[in-house]
C-alpha cells in the first residue's frame, strides 16, 4: 500500500474541484479509517462547493458525505466498530454527545456537531477518517453503492416524512423528484401514503410514476397553477408536504398546496428566502418546519428499509475523476437520480 490517495478537492468556492493526490489521515485516539468504496453525490455537495450558505466550509475541503466503506484501522480507545465493519460517513459527522439537543436525540442541530463533506473532510477521497459514534452500520446484504444514497437523500427524507405527521392512507406531495425525491417517493409507498410527486421536468415526474407517484404534476407546465392542481388532485390539499427542490418558487408553492392543519417540511436548501402567505397559514392551522437529515436512530430505521428491498435508489456509477461533470449536470437538472462515485473502477 502507497502512502498516497486521490481525493477530489474545492481549492476555492465557484471553482472546479480539483484531483489531487493526498496523503492518507492516520486515525488519532478515538477515530477510525475507512477505506472508500462508494460514495454518493448529493446537492449539497454542490451547495458547498459553491459556498451557498451562512455557515461556509474553509477551502481546501473534501466534499462527499454518502461516503460507504470497510474499517481498516482503528484509533486508540475505539470499541464500537472493529477492523473490517462496513460504515458510512454520514452529514452528521460528529455532536457533543452532551447538550439538550444531543439528550433528547436531536443531535443534527448539536450547536457543536461536525458536518461531513463540509467541516470534516469527506468521501470524495478513497480514504476517510471518521467517529466511530456517528458513523452508520450498514446491515448485511446492503452493498456499499446501495447503501451510498441511503445516508443522506434517504435519511433526511424518511425523517422528512415522519415529520410531516401524514398517516397512512393520507396524501403527500413531494416537490422535487431527484436525488432525494425519487427515495421520498419509495419511502413515502413503504409508509402507505399516497403520493402526489411534483418537479420541472416530465422525465423526473416519469421516473415518479415508475417509483411508486400515484399522481404527478409538472409545475414549469402549471406555472402558478401548481399548489391549485395539487389541491385538486389531492382532494383539497396534501396532509403533508415534503419540499426537496432546491429552488424557491418550490417553497411558496409547497405552503401553498398543504391541507387545512397539514405540516409542509423544508428540506431542499436553496440560498435565499421565500415570501409566506401568513393569513393562509394562520387562518387554516398549517405547520411549515425545517428537517436537518435525521438522528442516528432515524439512520438505522432508514438503512433497514433498503436492506429490506422496500427502497432501492436508481444509481448510475462514475469514477471519482469525472467529479466536476456530474457537478455541472446535477446543477443543470440532467442527474436522472443519483450518481454514485464507484472506488473500484
Ligand atoms: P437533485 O438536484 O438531485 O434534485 C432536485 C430536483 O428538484 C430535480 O429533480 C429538479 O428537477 C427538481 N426541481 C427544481 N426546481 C423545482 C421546482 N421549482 N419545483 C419542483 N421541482 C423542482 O438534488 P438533491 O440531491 O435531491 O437535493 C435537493 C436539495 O435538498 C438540495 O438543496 C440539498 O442541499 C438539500 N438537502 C437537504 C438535506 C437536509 O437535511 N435538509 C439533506 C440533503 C439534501
Ligand atoms: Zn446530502
Ligand atoms: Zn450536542
Amino acid at each position: 500500500m502507497t502512502n498516497k490517495m486521490q481525493a477530489a478537492v474545492v481549492e476555492a468556492f465557484g471553482k472546479p474541484l480539483a484531483i489531487v493526490e493526498l496523503d492518507i489521515p492516520s486515525p488519532g485516539a478515538g477515530q477510525i479509517l475507512v477505506k472508500t468504496e462508494a460514495c454518493g453525490v448529493c446537492h449539497t455537495d454542490l451547495h458547498a462547493a459553491h459556498g451557498d450558505w451562512p455557515l461556509k466550509p474553509t477551502p481546501p475541503f473534501t466534499p462527499g458525505h454518502e461516503g460507504i466503506g470497510l474499517v481498516t484501522e482503528i484509533g486508540a480507545g475505539v470499541t464500537s466498530v472493529k477492523v473490517g465493519d462496513r460504515v458510512g460517513v454520514p452529514w452528521l459527522y460528529s455532536a457533543c454527545g452532551h447538550c439538550e439537543f444531543c439528550l433528547s436525540a436531536q443531535e443534527p442541530v448539536c450547536g457543536e456537531a461536525e458536518f461531513g463533506g463540509y467541516t470534516k473532510n469527506g468521501g470524495f477521497a478513497e480514504y476517510i477518517i471518521a467517529d466511530p459514534d456517528y458513523v452508520a452500520h450498514i446491515p448485511d446484504g446492503l452493498s456499499a453503492i446501495d447503501a451510498a444514497p441511503i445516508i443522506c437523500a434517504g435519511i433526511t427524507t424518511y425523517k422528512g416524512i415522519k415529520e410531516t405527521a401524514a398517516k397512512p392512507g393520507q396524501w403527500i406531495a413531494i416537490s422535487g423528484c431527484g436525488g432525494l425525491g425519487h427515495l421520498a417517493i419509495q419511502y413515502a409507498k413503504a409508509m402507505g401514503l399516497k403520493v402526489c410527486a411534483v418537479d420541472i421536468d416530465d422525465s423526473k415526474l416519469e421516473h415518479a410514476k415508475t417509483n411508486g407517484a400515484d399522481v404527478v404534476v409538472n409545475a414549469k407546465t402549471e406555472g402558478d397553477k401548481t399548489a391549485e392542481v395539487v389541491k385538486q388532485l389531492t382532494d383539497g390539499g396534501a396532509h403533508g408536504v415534503l419540499i426537496t427542490a432546491p429552488s424557491l418558487p418550490a417553497f411558496e408553492q409547497g405552503v401553498s398546496m398543504t391541507r387545512k392543519h397539514g405540516t409542509c417540511v423544508l428540506v431542499g436548501l436553496p440560498p435565499g428566502e421565500f415570501p409566506t402567505p401568513l393569513f393562509d397559514v394562520v387562518a387554516n392551522c398549517i405547520t411549515v418546519r425545517g428537517s436537518f437529515v435525521g438522528n442516528r436512530k432515524d439512520m438505522a430505521e432508514a438503512l433497514a428499509f433498503a436492506a429490506e428491498g422496500k427502497v432501492k435508489a436508481d444509481i448510475e456509477l462514475q469514477p471519482l475523476t469525472a467529479i466536476n461533470d456530474i457537478f455541472n449536470r446535477l446543477e443543470k437538472g440532467e442527474v436522472a437520480a443519483r450518481v454514485v462515485i464507484d472506488f473500484s473502477k
